[in-house]
């Protein structure tokens, strides 16, 4: 393969088509001026989401009130509930910075995201029992055999949903994001549920611990690497964490007596930015995919940046511009009618072609979608790609920013995670290049930028077993 031939040359490219180029550049593009404002109005937010009124952003106390020290030890298990996967992961912390994991993956069926509550748990408290069945040794001794039955396993459950906690073992549900419709769960704590669920298989696991992936990243790579300060995911969903002060949270006023200069980690559910919809430059399409989505009018930011809807933009976009009879003329797209048809992984395989005659892209419509390409349809579709994947990775700039705004932070690292962070096409570069712009840096090597997003430790495994044992420590030594 060539190395990709970056914009390409537009030459054989008619002008009916350059000009709808140009014209979906100046709808994607956000600018530095943009970028600003929409940092300004994101560091008002997230102050308002602290406040006793609350606002749009959640910002929710977690309970998490320690980074962890390094020297933390034994053996814990963590269940990551994320957007598209199902994981249990046994995590040994081995008390010098560093861990071993043993885990499995299973599959979240796609029915089961819109199915029953009931279903979704008994789904998650199998796949557990699997895991201990399968990794955990009976003892043969009849004796030892009935102790091991009685001693309960903590569990760190990482359920990556905006939740309220009102303390750590416990979150409340507010909605589901990242397309989940499950009824019965909104408004209510889930741990009782899996635990319901644990005791009806007779699986002796206990939640000790409920976390963001958010937290748990943060946590996880603050744990390798102390100078983390925040935790960042950009994959099916958006979101970020970060240590605030219980003197910063005014919402906490009454609720907690604890010295203000108190540590609390807070779950930020920056999805949720701007769903007043004041400064996102979001445009037609953004509004029909909220629209069309389950939680209309919820998770602003997310829907214009998380994995789970930059493929859902591009196949809008190039509907209409077919409708419009810019493109594939003739053609039937019955294929790209399919809501969804196009996920992020595919979007970056149209970005990332690095054929001169971009005959990925081609195969790509041929196969998928029964649509046969000309060039410079490609190219168009190919730069559309690429500015619907540069205005995901500017905004999402744009929270890091916010959060160092507020917290005063000039120096630190961000533990990113997330399929959109770690395998989008460029997604680093162009955040790091927005970050830039944001803060004005002169510095030009990038891994010299004073705020760096770097690649997280797994913060919804390991992560979630550091705040289990944190959380077990804590109870010992009588803190809340
Ligand atoms: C959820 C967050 C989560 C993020 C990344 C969002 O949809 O609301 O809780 O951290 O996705 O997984
Ligand atoms: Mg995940």
């Amino acid at each position: 393969k060539k190395p990709p031939s970056r914009k390409g040359s537009m030459i054989d490219v008619p002008r009916d088509l350059l000009e709808q180029i140009a014209q979906l550049e100046k709808l994607l593009t956000v600018d530095t001026a943009k970028l600003n404002e929409i940092v300004d109005h994101f560091v008002k937010e997230l102050e308002k989401g602290l406040s006793k009124e609350g606002g749009s952003i959640p910002m929710i106390p977690t309970w998490v009130m320690n980074m962890p020290e390094g020297t933390e030890t034994g053996k814990y298990l963590a269940l990551d509930m994320g957007g598209t996967n199902l994981r249990v992961v046994e995590v040994e912390l081995l008390g010098h910075r560093d861990f071993d994991v043993k885990q499995s993956k299973y599959r979240l069926p796609d029915e089961m995201k819109t199915g029953t509550a009931d279903q979704l748990w008994d789904y998650i408290a199998d796949c557990l029992k699997a895991f201990i069945d399968e990794n955990h040794e009976i003892p043969e001794d009849e004796e030892e055999k009935e102790k091991k039955k009685q001693e309960t396993i903590h569990l760190g459950f990482t359920f990556s949903y905006p939740c309220s906690q009102s303390a750590i073992h416990n979150g409340f549900l507010q909605r589901w994001t990242k397309g989940f419709d499950i009824e019965g769960v909104e408004g209510h704590d889930v741990q009782p549920m899996l635990e319901a669920a644990l005791k009806r298989k007779d699986v002796p696991i206990k939640v000790t611990a409920l976390i963001n992936d958010t937290t748990g990243t943060m946590v996880a790579s603050n744990y390798t690497d102390p100078e983390t300060q925040m935790g960042v995911i950009f994959g099916t969903g958006c979101n970020a964490a970060y240590f605030d002060t219980i003197g910063n949270i005014p919402k906490l006023e009454g609720l907690v007596d604890l010295p203000p200069e108190t540590p609390m980690a807070i779950n930020c559910e920056w999805g949720a930015f701007d769903n007043e919809h004041v400064v996102l430059p979001r445009t037609a399409y953004d509004v029909q995919i909220d629209n069309d989505s389950p939680r209309p009018n919820q998770q602003a930011f997310e829907k214009m940046i998380a994995g789970l809807y930059l493929g859902e933009i591009q196949r809008l976009i190039m509907l209409d511009l077919h409708e419009q009879g810019c493109i594939f003329e003739k053609q039937s797209v019955d294929k790209l009618k399919v809501p969804y048809s196009i996920d992020a992984s595919l979007l970056s395989q149209i970005e990332e072609d690095p054929f001169e005659n971009l005959s990925e892209v081609e195969s790509i419509f041929l196969e998928r979608f029964m649509i046969t390409t000309t060039g410079p349809e490609r190219k168009l579709v190919r730069r559309l790609a690429e500015l619907i994947g540069t205005r995901a990775a500017r905004l999402s700039a744009c929270g890091v920013a916010a959060i160092c705004k507020k917290k005063n932070i000039t120096r630190c690292h961000c533990g990113a995670d997330g399929s959109v962070f770690n395998k989008y096409p460029n997604f680093q570069e162009r955040g790091a290049q927005a970050l830039k712009e944001i803060f004005g840096w002169t510095e030009t090597n990038p891994k010299n930028y004073p705020i760096r997003l770097l690649p997280a430790e797994d913060g919804s495994g390991v992560g979630a077993a550091l705040i289990a044992a944190l959380t077990l420590k804590r109870m010992k030594e009588g803190l809340p």
